[in-house]
């Protein structure tokens, strides 16, 4: 009998892809979908997964309702990926965001453990959680020290994960995944935010891109191969915490001249602090500008993670390299903007 795997926020980036590598794998898979006037559904299609997913009605906040998904679902994999994922907003709404990133996890192990399944479970924990890192590279066993509402809901999510694998026994893994992205990443986030503004300036559909902090590194994967990571957690017979990362880390300005380079511009920087610019020297143009409404309250300087165990334990590996993940993202948004296809 086919497997069954209920994935909480499929509508996401990680979901579609996690999807897909389900699907392919010759899952049942059922995705778990809060209510909305109309569903976000653009990346299963993206993702061609759209008509072969099983969506269930679930919002992490309604206990009642997780727990009646699990029983009818009855999956014997949880992967759960749902969550109010942007740091930034984060600040705006904090209580919001620990209900969700933080509470709701109570909500989904208590549910697995009251149904008596015996549901394998993932939790998409984060790099945020390092956040003003104590080691450089972190691992599974650097000290935590996050900087914003998000990193501290999902600081709980991971402890309430080990919690329940300690205290009941169940499977339940926690992945500390640093930074992915890929075509599917929300515009919000900074990669996306860059390789979207910069396509649309090159076909003369927008002006610079205005960024926040340009010196802030992070450890960038492409999404894919995390989810193949998360869905090697739950094979093993031992469940655990893992690190996935690429083990090298770049800055938001090397990011800006990577797609500045596979759109045939030159960028160079002028100019200090807020004042800082980006101007191609093919043109003569600014393309970026800084706007210090994107900085942050607290900020998360340097994420750079080291993979060992995962590529020790699990045989995991990251395949795109951080050159390729950006020429991919660009090349994804040029053809969008080109063909009038772009969605959100
Ligand atoms: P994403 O694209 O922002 O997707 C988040 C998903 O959660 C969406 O499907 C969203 O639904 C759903 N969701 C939000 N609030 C919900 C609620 N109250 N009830 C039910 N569903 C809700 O995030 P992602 O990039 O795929 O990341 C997947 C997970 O990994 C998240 O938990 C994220 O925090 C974590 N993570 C991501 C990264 C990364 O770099 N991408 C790194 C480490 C950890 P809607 O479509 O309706 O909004
Ligand atoms: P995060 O690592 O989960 O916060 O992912 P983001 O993509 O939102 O941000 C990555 C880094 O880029 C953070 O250090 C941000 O402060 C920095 N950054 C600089 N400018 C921007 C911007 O305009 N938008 C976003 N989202 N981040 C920015």
């Amino acid at each position: 009998m086919a497997k069954r795997a209920l994935i909480t926020g499929i509508t996401g980036q990680d979901g579609a892809y996690l999807a897909r590598l389900l699907l392919d794998k010759g899952y049942d898979v059922f995705g778990a979908v809060r209510r909305t006037a109309s569903i976000n559904s653009w990346r299963l299609e993206e993702a061609g997964v759209a008509d072969r997913v099983q969506l269930v009605e679930l919002d992490m906040l309604e206990f009642s309702n997780i727990l009646r998904v699990v029983e009818k679902v009855g999956p014997d994999e949880v992967y759960n990926l749902a969550a109010q994922s942007f740091v930034a907003t984060s600040f705006e709404q904090p209580i919001y965001t620990a209900g969700v990133d933080g509470v709701g996890v109570t909500m989904l192990l208590e549910a697995i453990r009251a149904c008596g399944a015996n549901s394998r479970f993932y939790q998409a924990s984060t790099s945020e959680m390092f956040g003003k890192v104590k080691e450089v590279p972190q691992t599974e066993d650097t000290p935590f020290h996050p900087r914003s509402p998000y990193g501290v809901a999902k600081l709980y999510g991971h402890w309430i994960t080990v919690n329940y694998r300690e205290s009941y026994g169940l499977h339940a893994c926690s992945g500390i995944l640093f930074n992915h992205e890929s075509p599917l990443r929300g515009t919000e986030f900074v990669t996306r935010k860059i390789t979207l503004a910069l396509s649309r300036l090159k076909q003369g559909k927008g002006g610079a891109v205005r960024l926040g902090n340009l010196d802030a590194k992070r450890d960038w994967g492409y999404a894919e191969d995390y989810v193949a990571g998360m869905w090697l957690m739950l094979q093993h017979s031992q469940p655990d915490d893992y690190v996935l990362a690429t083990g090298e880390t770049h800055s938001v300005r090397e990011f800006v001249e990577l797609t500045g380079r596979a759109l045939g511009m030159d960028i160079e920087w002028q100019g200090e602090g807020v004042e800082t610019v980006g101007i191609d020297r093919t043109t003569g143009r600014t393309v970026v500008e800084v706007d210090p409404r994107f900085f942050r309250p607290a900020e998360v300087d340097l994420l750079l993670g080291s993979p060992r165990k995962a590529i020790d334990v699990l045989g995991w590996k990251h395949t795109i390299s951080f050159q390729g993940l950006v020429e991919m993202m660009v090349k994804a948004d040029y053809d969008r903007v080109a063909s009038g296809t772009l969605r959100f």
